[in-house]
C-alpha cells in the first residue's frame, strides 16, 4: 500500500504524519510553530527520514493562512498574508519542492483540508456537497461544492460573515481586526473570554447563558450556509464544540431560523444527521492532509 505524508499547518503547532489511503495514520510529530526558518527545517527532516526508510507517494499541505490557491499565479504555495509574525510572503511549498523534488505536493486550506479528511474518511463520505466549520481562536469553514474543495477568487472566509448583533442583548464590539463583530469577532473563542471574563469558554458552566448566545450566533452563521451553499451536511468542530451541550441548541435555532422554508427531511425531520461532529475527532486535519497528497497524486498522474 502508498505511503503519504500530511503536514496539518497551524499557527500554533504542525502535526506532521505518514499515512496510507485507509486514513490509517503510522507515525506523527508535533512541531511548534515559530518562524518559517525554524520550524520548516524540522518538517522536512521528518518527512526525509520517513521517505529513506520507505518511499512515499506524495506530501500533503493543509494549512493556515490566508495562502495563494491559483496555480497560474506566481504565489502558488505560498502563506500570503497571515496574522502570525514572521509568515508573510512565506513561499512554504517552494520550500518543500525544493527539499522533494519530483514529488506530488498537495496544497490547500486547513479547513478545506480537514474537509477532505471527512470526506475521505468521516462524516462527509458519499456527500459532494458539504461545509467542515471549525470554531475555536478563529472561526473558519471550507468544504466542497459539486464534489470540488471550494477555493475561487482566494477562498471562502466563512467565518467572516455579517449576522445580526442585538445591541441592546450583547453590547460586546467584537473581536476580529477587520470588522468588529463579524460572526468570528463575536463567537470566537477570545470573544467569549473577553466578553465573559473567563480564561477558557469551556470553564463556563453548562447553565450559563453564555452558551445559549454563541449557539444562538453558530446558528444565525448557519442559517445562512445552508440558504447560500445548500449543504447536505455541516460538520462541527473546533475548541468551542469539546462542550456537546450546544449542539442541541444550535440544531433547535437553526431549525427555527428557518422556519420550514427549507423543505428538506434532513432539515426538518433528521437536524440530528444533518449538524454533527466531526467523524474523525480531532484528527480531520491531518486524515485530510494526506488526502489531499493522495488527490495530488492522482491529478498529475
Ligand atoms: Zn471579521
Amino acid at each position: 500500500m502508498q505511503l503519504f505524508g500530511g503536514i496539518e499547518a497551524g499557527g500554533s503547532k504542525f502535526v506532521c504524519a505518514i499515512g496510507d489511503s485507509t486514513g490509517n495514520i503510522k507515525n506523527r510529530i508535533v512541531i511548534p510553530t515559530t518562524t518559517p526558518n525554524e520550524t520548516l527545517p524540522q518538517v522536512i527532516k521528518f518527512f526525509q527520514a520517513a521517505h529513506d526508510a520507505e518511499p512515499l507517494a506524495g506530501i500533503g499541505v493543509a494549512s493556515f493562512g490566508p495562502i495563494e490557491l491559483d496555480r497560474n499565479s506566481p504565489f502558488y504555495g505560498y502563506i500570503t498574508t497571515p496574522p502570525k509574525p514572521g509568515w508573510g510572503q512565506c513561499d512554504f511549498l517552494g520550500i518543500m519542492r525544493k527539499a522533494f523534488k519530483n514529488m506530488p505536493l498537495g496544497w490547500d486550506t486547513d479547513v478545506n483540508g480537514a474537509a477532505m479528511g471527512e470526506y475521505r474518511f468521516g462524516a462527509a463520505k458519499g456527500l459532494d456537497t458539504f461545509i467542515y466549520v471549525t470554531i475555536g481562536t478563529g472561526i473558519g469553514a471550507g468544504g466542497m461544492v459539486s464534489g470540488k474543495l471550494m477555493h475561487g477568487l482566494i477562498h471562502p472566509e466563512m467565518g467572516h460573515i455579517f449576522i445580526p448583533h442585538d445591541k441592546a442583548k450583547d453590547n460586546f464590539a467584537g473581536t476580529c481586526p477587520f470588522h468588529g463583530d463579524c460572526f468570528e469577532g463575536l463567537a470566537n473563542g477570545p470573544a467569549m473570554q473577553k466578553r465573559w471574563n473567563v480564561k477558557s469558554a469551556t470553564d463556563l458552566p453548562a447553565n450559563h447563558p453564555a452558551w445559549d448566545l454563541e449557539a444562538e450566533y453558530i446558528a444565525l452563521a448557519f442559517a445562512n450556509y445552508v440558504m447560500t451553499l445548500s449543504p447536505q451536511k455541516i460538520i462541527l468542530g473546533g475548541g468551542v464544540t469539546r462542550r456537546k451541550e450546544i449542539f442541541p441548541m444550535i440544531r433547535q435555532k437553526v431549525v427555527a431560523l428557518l422556519n420550514g422554508y427549507i423543505k428538506s427531511e434532513k432539515i426538518l425531520a433528521k437536524i440530528d444527521e444533518y449538524i454533527v461532529e466531526p467523524g474523525l475527532g480531532e484528527q480531520s486535519g491531518i486524515c485530510g492532509a494526506i488526502a489531499l497528497a493522495e488527490a495530488e497524486l492522482k491529478n498529475v498522474k
